[in-house]
């Protein structure tokens, strides 16, 4: 195992019960889609709920998520084939009870969404207008102010949040670590948090939802915003949770390459609109990759970049829209050509310059079908856990809804724990010694770490290069994580190198290619890789798990799942 995985258990020293203390039924961390369905659901059980968030709702995944909400609701459409669809672009490494799971209670949570009033964009006979993205074989996606969705989504759950008057939101409120016991089987009894005006507090709580997003940050190219930088994943970690399938990322084919510009994502529904992807010489090439040509799954199109970029020695290639009628591209996507006014780029003119970066994180927290983490008190849910719906590649346009139904199952799960004595103030003490190594440029960690993820865990992998990864990580490890920092931007890096060596730890591990993860020395799926890896802080290596270990539960009875971790 990777030394870093093995660092130190708290990010800073503290005694917690000298510092200020608040209490509360269920503490929620994060507020996207998955948070705040969380905690609708849970204040909806009796239970007082506080959601602490790093910034504000706008700074999160689901905000800037763009093409929609994958659900069947057209009579066209069935469950058996979206579960089919996810199933296929998954690599084999589905969970299938969570994929039904997801898939049948989709209909009921849009429709839910249309009852508490988000907005969607109407079709014909004013039903909801479904989109066709990347790997669905039929139209499904709900969107809201054509390309907006993830906005609408967000304005609505957090408008029901704050009138909610068991939830109270804690905005600029950074989790640094979940607080455990100190018995054998340590129990999540809340988080220290800080403050930038009230500085370190406790947060007890009977129950924990972890739903911190993902970690794009951790690559230089990334179409996620600043916040998104693996806390979640990196505290799990360090308080025991066992973290799973760590080396799928997914790679989003098209983001807006513009020099100083950030790396705006740019819809796989244009695509589903009939936008085509182009070379620097004109020539339409995904044909030549993937039957389904440029609606082909993820992994496979920003491959097929990787691949027309070095073959025409280019930075990028292009998304041709000019055959789009101007007044459909306006009405469907009003966000991407405002977007691309400000560069002065016309799309009914010029093809749009794109490339490829870092935007899911198909790994996470393991959790079971109710959200339920290793840790008892603990929960996960949305883009931070790893059900199994996903397998080795997300199909679009699903994780907005596995937040939505998983938020919802943690939520609800967490009554199980509010009957229980309030949380007492423990006695846990974080000592660690400060550093006497030299200080460092932050900035200059963070950037190195990015750059490299890119370069090298990124959409090709190979087992060499990430052995020398390996190496710098804990090189640049060695002299981060002894320090103790008292702000945000310290602890971030912190958790970026965990959940950097983490990733690039599991790429090595997994000698095969399937789904988002690509060895060119290993290019083939690998029988003996067809199996989930468990990452845990005192194991030696990774565990592997049947990939529907719900039905392994289900043949063994209820108890052989939770009894395996302990539970
Ligand atoms: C540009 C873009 C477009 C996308 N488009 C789509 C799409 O069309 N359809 C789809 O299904 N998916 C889409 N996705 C993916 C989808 O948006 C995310 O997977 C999903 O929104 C994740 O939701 P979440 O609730 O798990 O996390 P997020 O929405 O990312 O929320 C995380 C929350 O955790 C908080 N947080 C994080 N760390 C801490 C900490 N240390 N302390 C306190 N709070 C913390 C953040 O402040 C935030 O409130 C898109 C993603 C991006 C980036």
């Amino acid at each position: 195992m990777h030394p870093v995985l093995h660092d130190r258990r708290y990010l800073i020293p503290f005694r917690a019960t000298l510092l200020p203390q608040i209490f509360t039924d269920v503490l929620v961390v994060g507020a996207g889609v998955a948070g705040l369905r969380a905690a609708l659901a849970a204040a909806e059980r009796g239970g007082d709920v506080i959601v602490t968030l790093k910034g504000d709702v706008q700074q999160s995944n689901t905000y800037w998520a763009q093409g929609g909400i994958a659900a069947v609701m057209d009579p066209a459409d069935t469950v058996e084939q979206h579960v089919s669809d996810t199933l296929d672009a998954g690599g084999d490494l589905c969970n299938p009870s969570a994929v039904r799971g997801v898939v049948e209670a989709g209909p009921a949570a849009m429709t839910e969404l249309l009852d508490w009033g988000m907005p969607v964009d109407r079709g014909a006979g004013n039903g909801p207008a479904l989109g066709r993205e990347g790997g669905h074989s039929c139209r499904r996606i709900l969107h809201a102010h054509g390309d907006a969705t993830g906005r609408a989504l967000a304005v609505t759950l957090d408008g029901l949040a704050r009138r909610h008057e068991r939830i109270r939101l804690f905005e600029n409120c950074f989790v640094l670590d979940l607080i455990t016991d100190s018995s054998a089987n340590p129990r999540c009894l809340g988080a220290v948090t800080h403050h930038p005006k009230y500085g370190l507090q406790v947060i007890w709580a009977k129950a924990t939802i972890l739903a911190s997003g993902g970690c794009g940050q951790v690559y230089r190219e990334s179409t996620n915003p600043a916040v998104a930088t693996g806390d979640g994943l990196a505290m799990a970690y360090r308080a025991g949770a066992q973290l799973a399938d760590m080396a799928f990322v997914q790679f989003h084919p098209t983001t807006l390459y513009v020099a100083g510009a950030a790396r705006s994502l740019i819809t796989e529904a244009v695509r589903g609109e009939g936008a085509r992807l182009i070379d620097r010489n004109g020539h339409h090439f995904m044909p030549e990759y993937h039957e389904l040509a440029d609606l082909a799954p993820r992994d496979v199109v920003a491959r097929a970049i990787l691949d027309r970029m070095a073959r025409t020695a280019f930075t990028h290639v292009y998304l041709d829209c000019r055959h789009i009628a101007p007044d459909r591209f306006a009405q469907r996507f009003p966000g991407f050509r405002e977007l691309l006014r400000k560069f002065d780029i016309d799309p009914t003119v010029d093809p749009v310059p794109i490339h490829p970066s870092a935007h899911y994180m198909v790994g996470g927290v393991l959790t079971d079908l109710d959200g339920r983490t290793s840790v008892p008190g603990l929960y996960a849910a949305g883009e931070v856990a790893c059900t199994g719906l996903h397998g080795a590649n997300r199909l679009a346009s699903n994780s907005l809804l596995e937040g939505l139904v998983f938020g919802r199952a943690a939520g609800l799960a967490c009554r199980e724990l509010l009957d229980e004595k309030p949380t007492a103030p423990a006695k846990v003490i974080s000592d660690i010694r400060p550093s006497d190594r030299a200080e460092l440029d932050l900035p200059d960690v963070r950037s190195s770490l990015r750059s490299v993820m890119w370069r090298q865990v990124g959409i090709q992998r190979d087992g060499d290069r990430l052995d020398e990864v390996s190496d710098m990580i804990e090189f640049w490890a060695r002299y981060t994580l002894d320090k103790i920092f008292d702000d945000r931007a310290g602890w971030e890096v912190q958790n970026l190198l965990l959940v950097g060596a983490l990733i690039t730890t599991a790429a090595h591990w997994r000698k095969e290619s399937r789904g988002t993860h690509y060895r060119v020395d290993y290019p083939q799926p690998e029988a003996a890789f067809h199996v989930h890896d468990i990452w845990h802080k005192y194991d030696s290596g990774p565990s592997p798990l049947p990939v529907d270990w719900y039905a392994d539960e289900a043949s063994n009875g209820p108890k052989t799942y939770r009894s395996r971790w302990g539970l």
